[in-house]
């Protein structure tokens, strides 16, 4: 008899309760399944990306005396649904309990909590251990908006505080310190990356037939697969990228795909780095050298970590599964093609979507102000968007993908997340990034064929929602700014957007 203590692939978290004490009756399973590879169309170095943590991980466990069940895509090629997987493999274990750990996305937490039902043994739950706040968070704190949220888990961890419990520099954030653009005459850091052989792996996918996005080098695998790489992966953030992080934090160059961001979203995501750990690491490494990090770098990525990452969790727990039908702007247009190729006269699009296919990864500001803006502005339907972005980033589990998208980025919450939606025209390209000297576009125009793009189908996303945007405080400005422009002028620059988007697969 043993009792089964199921894992899923985000949940690799080496300093779990789980794992303190060997007990000889526990066995471990991980599993590949094709559930997870199918649910949308992932990245190859995704899917790469988390089988191959897992079976570290499961190696790892192994190393370190526990019983392990490892299964591969082979191994549950007749299963296509994790609940049969389970049920199969406590009979063959001869199970007298299952335990698991809450999972992280609803469509799991729906199948696992209907285990109690399907089994005849006891189906025990247990907490992940991972986050710093819990599932009901949105309930327990009485302040929704990010920032408040972010200023309360400040105080209750301690961090960033003076002596007298106050915020160091006695603000709480220093965002407007965080905005400027790369100079052109500026070397970037250079990134970590791993060579990882993982050619067993893709030849697997290959044979089973899992049909993937983007590219892989199966010799090299960049990511980060262990506990131990992933901490590589900190320190080498913490001592090359953390002292400009803030500072370049919205930057966006064709010099570079991760500039000072630190890339550690998906071994946060799949639990190998605990977010306090990282948080922590942080703090220390500023107060080690305030002089080369300043405050302002130190607090714009702490903030994201215990800010927005708890923050978004919060809100996905709170408004599923009602969130995954919002489209409150009722957008429609599919997804055009050159999202998932990159090849686009945009030199902004080209180049974001460019470096996803090759990296799976893009940075914040490319996915909101590049892709995720023009998919808004186009009115392109929030699953589509949604599909895509779950799909093509190695970080993307849907809690976090999905408000950050559906809400963040496409408005489609109706402000849930977002005050205003993050809507711009090319001049924030222009300012924010060198793409706009290499672009097919011109992005002093707004109107005729050689135009930027982003500019016409800004006022034209204005002007059709007059009706639900223009009583928004934040949005006044820009509609009396719209108002107020030669009519002739306007009526042009709607005649270029309807051009464009009657044809938005040739831009
Ligand atoms: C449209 C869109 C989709 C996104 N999809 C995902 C996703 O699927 N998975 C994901 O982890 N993040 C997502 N984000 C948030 C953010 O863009 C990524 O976390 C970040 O780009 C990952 O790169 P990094 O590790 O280098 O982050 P850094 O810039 O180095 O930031 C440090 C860490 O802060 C956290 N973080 C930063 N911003 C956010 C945010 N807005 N929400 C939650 N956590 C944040 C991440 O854990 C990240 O690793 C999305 C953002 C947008 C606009
Ligand atoms: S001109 Fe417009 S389309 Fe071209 S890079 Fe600039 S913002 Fe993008």
């Amino acid at each position: 008899m043993s009792k089964v203590h199921w894992l899923l692939g985000d949940q690799l978290n080496a300093g779990h309760s789980w794992f303190k004490q060997i007990d000889p009756e526990v066995c471990f399973v991980l599993a590949e399944l094709r559930q997870e590879t199918d649910y949308v169309t992932h990245h190859i170095q995704k899917v790469v990306g988390f089988f191959a943590a897992m079976e570290s991980f499961a190696q790892a466990l192994e190393n370190a005396g526990h019983r392990v069940v490892y299964l591969t895509l082979d191994d549950t090629r007749d299963f296509e649904d994790l609940t049969a997987l389970i049920e199969h493999q406590c009979q063959a274990l001869k199970a007298s309990e299952l335990h698991y750990q809450l999972p992280d996305e609803y469509r799991l937490d729906e199948q696992l909590a209907a285990l109690s039902q399907r089994l005849t043994i006891p189906v025990v739950s247990h907490d992940s251990e991972h986050f710093l706040t819990p599932r009901d968070a949105w309930e327990r704190y009485p302040n929704h908006r990010m920032e408040f949220f972010y200023r309360a888990l400040r105080k209750e961890y301690k961090v960033l505080l003076d002596g007298d419990g106050k915020p160091e520099g006695g603000q709480w954030n220093y965002d407007k310190d965080n905005r400027e653009s790369l100079p052109a005459t500026h070397t970037l850091a250079e990134p970590l990356l791993f060579s990882r052989d993982v050619s067993a792996l893709v030849e697997r996918l290959a044979r089973r037939g899992v049909k993937t996005l983007g590219s892989i080098d199966a010799k090299a695998f960049i990511w980060p697969v262990t506990r131990r790489e992933a901490r590589q992966l900190l320190n080498h953030f913490l001592a090359h990228c953390l002292p400009n992080f803030g500072r370049f934090q919205d930057a966006m160059t064709d010099r570079g795909w991760s500039l000072y961001h630190s890339r550690l979203a998906f071994a946060l995501n799949t639990k190998m780095l605990h977010p306090l750990e990282v948080i922590r690491a942080a703090e220390e490494q500023w107060r080690g050298d305030p002089k080369r990090i300043t405050l302002a770098q130190v607090e714009g990525f702490i903030r994201q970590i215990l800010g927005w990452r708890e923050y978004v969790r919060a809100l996905y727990w709170r408004h599923m599964p009602g969130y995954r039908q919002r489209n409150h702007l009722g957008a429609q247009r599919s997804l055009p093609g050159f999202y998932w190729t990159g090849e686009t006269r945009m030199a902004c699009m080209a180049h974001a979507i460019g470096q996803s296919l090759e990296h799976a990864y893009a940075h914040h500001i490319q996915r909101l102000m590049v892709t995720g803006n023009f998919a808004l502005l186009a009115g392109i339907h929030p699953d589509d968007v949604d599909a895509w972005y779950l799909g093509i980033y190695i970080d993307a589990i849907e809690w976090v993908e999905m408000p950050n998208t559906r809400g963040m980025s496409q408005y489609a919450d109706g402000g849930l997340i977002a005050s205003k939606p993050y809507a711009s025209s090319g001049q924030y390209i222009r300012k924010m990034s060198d793409y706009c000297t290499g672009c097919a576009y011109d992005v002093k125009e707004k109107t005729g064929p050689g135009s930027c793009p982003f500019n016409s189908l800004y006022w034209h996303f204005i002007d059709r929602h007059r009706e639900t945007l223009a009583d928004n405080p934040r949005m006044k400005l820009i509609y009396a700014n719209w108002d107020k422009q030669d009519p002739v002028q306007r009526r042009k620059i709607l005649a270029t957007a309807r051009a464009r988007l009657d044809r938005l697969e040739q831009l």
